[in-house]
């Protein structure tokens, strides 16, 4: 974990790499930063990096709806594809990072004899980017087995959002709308199919891929959407005008199906453009279709050239004539990070606890965890007394926190050994290493404990000796609509705060050995430990 002003790399990110060896059609300039987090933690700290040195941040997954500019991106293009585990959270539901490949998925679901999820075999892609495109084939359809998505905003907050409000149609999202990262969907999968079943729908699908020469030459599937309104899909619409085999350059409708454009050996991203420019203006003239776009462009290109294929693109402030298209954030555009993440109530993590090693149903499933920041850091300077911070728990099974201290031990009152039993736990940290930390744990009941520590399991001084006294002013407990929690004094928490960042990480213990995180790690299954303050997740307070 480090301060994300500063100018040395984070880990996880190389310099100029060629964005044409990355995509699926080969095209794009050299990416000026390229980063590949491995977690949750790692991206969180790529962003506040980027933010940092304002730099234009994309996202990509595997490239295959992507058509990045000839021109180099002097930004960071984030890749999602290291993130790619996946483990069945209960029965019917699979979690998967945003970096799993939609074929394996699939393949995770003939393994489990599972249906409902043949058609993701063989879609290019990973899940993530398909959850932003609502990716769509073979009668299935991304938001139709999508239980919750995992959002993380470019402010840095997560969040933990429903399938209404991500999808709103035929492959539009929400997240097309005001981008944001999508770095895990929860997908449920509630019915049983014999094995034999779904190995013959995926090679039914693999196979009328193939005869429709999907494969034969680089491409980003359908360039356009269909309009339902015309009646007819694109490909159609093209094939009647004659496009099938029409080439620009390199550029080529391809000669099976007339909405795909190859790349079929050298094609630059404005060539391609200028076909898919062409074909979207006679489809309007000949046929009064008004056709958009589906592959995503990404990158400075040609203000006029983006304009003539409708794409939405903001002009670069040096050289009018050109436009980005295609950003997470435009840090020439958006100089100060969004507002409506400046309210109040701002939730800065949302989401579930899951295994201490993210090992199949390595925890049982149903806790959701919230911090939310309540005022903003002007407003605490004023009143450093009042709640700042609300950490809440909600549990929809009653086993989760099933073990509970014995009745001798009266509810609400201040307990050591706490993980014995069923428990939520906060751990809030200082981002400068050495920074010291805090800990709280605390039950359904509100029994509680509250320690500070200097370094991993070190008791600050002054706090050797457990004892409730330090924390009465500025700890408070949650409790009624099926959660329990706590809030924090700004007074409380200022020493951890360097700049206006500080780390945290929930957890949770089950009181039968078995441990949870948000956001989660995917350690190698070595004995639960929380105190790892360098493995907590950064976030930026307003
Ligand atoms: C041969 C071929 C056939 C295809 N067939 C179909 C088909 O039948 N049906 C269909 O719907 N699509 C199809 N596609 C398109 C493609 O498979 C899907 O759009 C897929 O979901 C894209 O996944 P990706 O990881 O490659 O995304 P990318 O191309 O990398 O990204 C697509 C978009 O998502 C954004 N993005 C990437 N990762 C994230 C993230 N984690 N969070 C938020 N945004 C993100 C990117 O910035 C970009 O705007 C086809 C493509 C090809 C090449």
């Amino acid at each position: 974990m480090t301060h994300y002003c500063h100018s040395t790399l984070p880990p996880a990110v190389s310099e100029h790499l060629s964005l044409a060896g990355r995509g699926y059609y080969g095209i794009g300039g050299i990416a000026r930063y390229f980063a590949e987090p491995l977690s949750l933690a790692e991206l969180a700290d790529i962003l506040l990096w980027s933010v940092g040195q304002r730099l234009p941040i994309a996202l990509m997954g595997s490239g295959s709806n992507i058509l990045f500019s000839d021109d180099d991106f002097s930004g960071v293009v984030i890749s999602l594809g290291r993130m790619e585990c996946f483990f069945w959270l209960s029965d019917d539901e699979l979690l998967c990072e945003a970096g799993v490949e939609n074929s394996h998925i699939a393949e995770e679901l003939l393994r489990a004899g599972k249906g409902g999820g043949e058609w993701l075999y063989r879609l290019p892609g990973q899940i993530g980017a398909t959850v932003r495109m609502n990716a769509r084939c073979f009668g299935g359809e991304v938001s139709a087995i999508t239980a919750a998505v995992l959002t993380l905003s470019v402010e840095g907050c997560l969040r933990w959002r429903l399938p209404e409000e991500i999808f709103y149609g035929y492959k539009h999202t929400a997240l097309m709308e005001k981008p944001e990262i999508v770095v895990a969907a929860l997908l449920r999968f509630s019915h049983a199919r014999p094995e034999q079943e779904i190995k013959a729908l995926m090679e039914g699908h693999e196979g009328e891929r193939e005869a429709k020469h999907h494969f034969d030459f680089p491409s980003c599937g359908s360039t356009f959407k269909n309009n339902y309104a015309v009646g007819r899909s694109s490909g159609s619409i093209f094939e009647e005008l004659g496009f099938k085999g029409m080439a620009e350059g390199g550029a080529m409708v391809s000669p099976h199906h007339a909405n795909f454009i190859y790349n079929s050996g050298g094609a630059t991203a404005r060539e391609v453009l200028t076909l898919a420019a062409r074909m979207q203006h006679a489809a309007l003239a000949e046929v009064g279709a008004q056709l958009d776009l589906e592959v995503q462009c990404i990158g400075l290109f040609d203000g006029d050239l983006l304009a003539s294929c409708g794409v939405a693109f903001a002009s670069d402030t040096r050289d009018f004539s050109k436009g980005w298209a295609g950003l997470l954030w435009n840090p020439q555009g958006e100089g100060a990070l969004a507002t409506q993440e400046s309210l109040f109530p701002r939730v800065l993590m949302q989401g579930p606890l899951v295994g201490y090693s993210c090992l199949e149903r390595e925890f049982p499933s149903g806790a959701l965890v919230v911090v939310e920041q309540l005022r903003s850091l002007e407003d605490a300077a004023f009143n450093p007394q009042a709640p700042f911070l609300r950490w809440t728990t909600r549990s929809g099974d009653p086993a989760l926190f099933a073990v509970k201290p014995p009745s001798t031990i009266p509810a609400g009152s201040f307990t050591d050994g706490l993980w014995n039993y069923g428990v939520s736990e906060l751990f809030i940290a200082s981002v400068v290493p050495g920074g010291g930390y805090l800990e709280f744990e605390l039950t359904p009941a509100s029994h509680w404990v509250a320690l500070r520590f200097d370094a991993p399991r070190k008791r600050a001084k002054g706090f050797e000796a457990l004892s409730a006294e330090p924390w009465l002013q500025a700890v408070h407990k949650v409790e009624g609509e099926g959660r329990f929690g706590m809030e924090f004094s700004w007074e409380l928490l200022r020493p951890f705060v360097k700049g206006d960042i500080l780390a945290l990480q929930c957890s949770a213990s089950s009181g039968r050995g078995e441990f949870a995180l948000f956001p989660w790690w995917h350690q190698a299954p070595l004995p639960a430990d929380f105190h790892q303050p360098e493995r907590f997740f950064q976030i930026r307070l307003l």
